[in-house]
């Protein structure tokens, strides 16, 4: 189990995302028909949570990030690890999509039609005061053929496996951390892409991509109170449930922190959750119920750096050892 290198990823060998391919311009055209704002509400939402997510990993994880550009270079400052919202869908995302692009137009607009039905069902129930209000031709039973035919599109949509496959992903799909380089990239129309499939806000999902992939930066470059950071060798050696589970975890106390300026934040958080494989899942069950537990795992996740554990199961030992200190009550 959770045995996958996380360096094992196109994040690791820093492959670029599909933006031409036939069914990569046909996904995101579909997209844009509907929404022609989307790309810019991804980059409004990036730019204006961007240093206040920082803060919060800050906070949370204890961890400074700077980068040096050159040691002793006379010109070298601390930078910050640049993020970039671009076009395109990264391959592991594309290669499930482009089965489905033929479908693209309905499968986006699932919402829409489900919306419709019930549309159709008020105007029925509402139909004597609604021809007093506005006169028509149309009678009950041309909305029930309506909604009938809509229900029926509703059923076949819902028997495609396109989200049984999607969940079966076991790579970050709407943003990235290329941990060779180091940079942050948010894909906007995937995250268009998902918002659209499992109904989230667009703008909740951009933020809890955008502390996702900042977080595992954080946990990977982050300086502890030593000065001392992840390997790059031993942080792309281990398993994804570690990697994954650390940023994961960051995340979700992000938009907790975050939940009463932003509450769609932590409802996106809670939906893609849903939607997405046990190695994204899994750290929901660190020492459950446990009093100290961002404490735990933030002891835990220094440990894991310092001593370069690799192995899920070794950070699972740690990780139950630390929980069972005598915190200060
Ligand atoms: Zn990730």
């Amino acid at each position: 189990m959770f045995t996958q290198n996380w360096g094992d990823t196109y994040y690791g060998h820093n492959i670029s995302p599909d933006a031409d391919s036939m069914p990569a311009r046909r996904w995101i055209e579909q997209l844009e028909h509907y929404q022609p704002d989307l790309q810019q509400r991804v980059k409004r939402t990036v730019d204006q949570w961007n240093l206040i997510v920082r803060d919060q990993l800050r906070n949370e994880t204890a961890l400074r990030l700077s980068l040096e550009s050159k040691i002793n270079h006379p010109e070298h400052k601390p930078t910050q690890i640049p993020i970039k919202v671009v076009d395109g869908l990264p391959e592991p995302l594309i290669h499930v999509l482009r089965d489905y692009s033929e479908q693209a137009p309905t499968l986006l607009n699932e919402k829409a039609f489900a919306d419709t039905v019930k549309g159709l069902r008020v105007a029925n129930d509402q139909f004597s005061a609604l021809q007093t209000l506005c006169p028509s031709q149309i009678s009950p039973s041309d909305l029930a053929d309506a909604s009938g035919w809509l229900q029926r599109i509703l059923e076949q949509l819902r028997q495609t496996d396109i989200k049984h496959r999607l969940r079966e992903l076991n790579q970050d799909i709407l943003g990235a951390y290329f941990f060779n380089v180091p940079r942050v990239e948010i894909y906007w129309a995937a995250i268009g892409i998902y918002a659209q499939l499992y109904s989230i806000s667009i703008e909740g999902l951009c933020l809890v991509v955008l502390a996702h992939e900042l977080a595992h930066a954080y946990t990977h470059w982050g300086k502890d109170i030593d000065g001392t950071t992840w390997e790059t060798k031993d942080f792309g050696n281990a398993d994804l449930a570690i990697v994954e589970g650390f940023a994961q975890f960051y995340t979700k106390t992000v938009c907790e922190k975050l939940a009463a300026r932003f509450p769609a934040a932590l409802e996106a958080y809670q939906a893609l959750l849903q939607t997405q494989s046990p190695v994204y899942t899994e750290h929901e069950q660190w020492i459950k119920d446990h009093p100290h537990l961002k404490e735990a795992v933030r002891f835990s996740m220094i440990q894991c750096r310092s001593k370069g554990i690799v192995e899920y199961g070794d950070f699972m030992r740690v990780l139950q050892d630390v929980g069972n200190f005598p915190f200060s009550r």
